[in-house]
């Protein structure tokens, strides 16, 4: 008890020092930091700090931490991706009540997830929703922070225009696969997959927070064997002990896409994993 007292006391020491001026942005995972890095980045007297910094992977399960509760307290404005994602939005109202909620993923119509009563929220990865997403992180801060509207709009403009770039290059780039078949560690990535003709065929882990059941197993190596598949796709968050199973078992091999939910936290970082998820996907495919 004493020790968390100390921890706590520490905690709000550090967060004292960061300025009561600024406007202090509060993201909840890695994809939302880095959008709202380039909406908001670089403007005096604003700051963007990232919440679940502590946890890889996706959102899923995540509970919040205790410097999570401190860094809620002291936040101006807090963007969410929303559809689902942050099951902890229950405790967020309890600890700040009248904190402005920016929910990035308004507006998007999101698909039904494998694991029942869910939505899919993994939409930031097609870079058309992530366009959406910057639009609404954007109005969003604007209506919360009016003094430097004009900025978030025109970084908002500036970002939407790179990802133009890049969603034109992965377009031509996956035009060769259109219609391939891809087994996916978890469900992160239907929305990019749909986006450029891929089909999702199925997925190595219901629960990506839980290692799949022998039973999983044994239905992934099914499902390979019978669409005759070469390739599984893993993902650099989650373990690959299942993935080797059905690899051994069926022949199949690996490859590394990334969902971008952790990252050198570079603005950059976004188009540098999508680039690289481009080449990985075509090399599996032989191009
Ligand atoms: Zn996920």
């Amino acid at each position: 008890m004493k020790r968390l007292i100390l921890i706590l006391a520490v905690l709000l020491m550090l967060s004292g020092t960061a300025g009561a001026e600024n406007f202090q942005i509060l993201t909840t995972f890695y994809p939302m930091y880095i959008l709202t890095q380039n909406v908001a980045g670089g403007i005096d007297g604003v700051q963007v700090t990232n919440m679940a910094e502590q946890t890889v992977g996706c959102l899923h399960d995540y509970t919040l931490q205790t410097r999570d509760m401190v860094l809620l307290e002291e936040a101006d404005a807090l963007v969410i991706n929303g559809g689902g994602m942050e099951q902890f939005m229950d405790r967020v109202a309890g600890a700040q009540a009248d904190l402005p909620v920016i929910d990035a993923s308004q507006g998007i119509e999101m698909e039904p997830s494998i694991e029942e009563g869910l939505l899919n929220a993994h939409v930031w990865l097609d870079p058309q929703l992530a366009m959406v997403q910057i639009q609404n992180i954007a109005s969003g801060l604007a209506g919360a922070d009016p003094a430097h509207a004009e900025q978030y709009r025109s970084n908002a403009e500036t970002y939407i225009g790179r990802l133009k770039s890049l969603d034109e290059e992965m377009a031509e780039a996956l035009r060769p696969l259109a219609g391939k078949e891809i087994i996916t560690f978890h469900e992160a990535f239907n929305y990019l997959a749909r986006r450029y003709g891929l089909v999702v065929a199925g997925v190595i882990a219901n629960e990506p927070g839980e290692e799949p059941s022998t039973r999983d197993i044994a239905e992934t190596c099914d499902l390979v064997a019978r669409l005759g598949i070469k390739t599984l796709f893993i993902e650099p968050q989650y373990s690959p002990t299942a993935a080797k199973i059905i690899a051994g078992e069926t022949g199949a091999s690996m490859y590394v896409l990334d969902p971008c939910v952790s990252g050198n936290g570079s603005p950059e970082s976004y188009e540098q994993i999508q680039r690289e998820n481009v080449r990985v996907l075509r090399e599996a495919f032989g191009q």
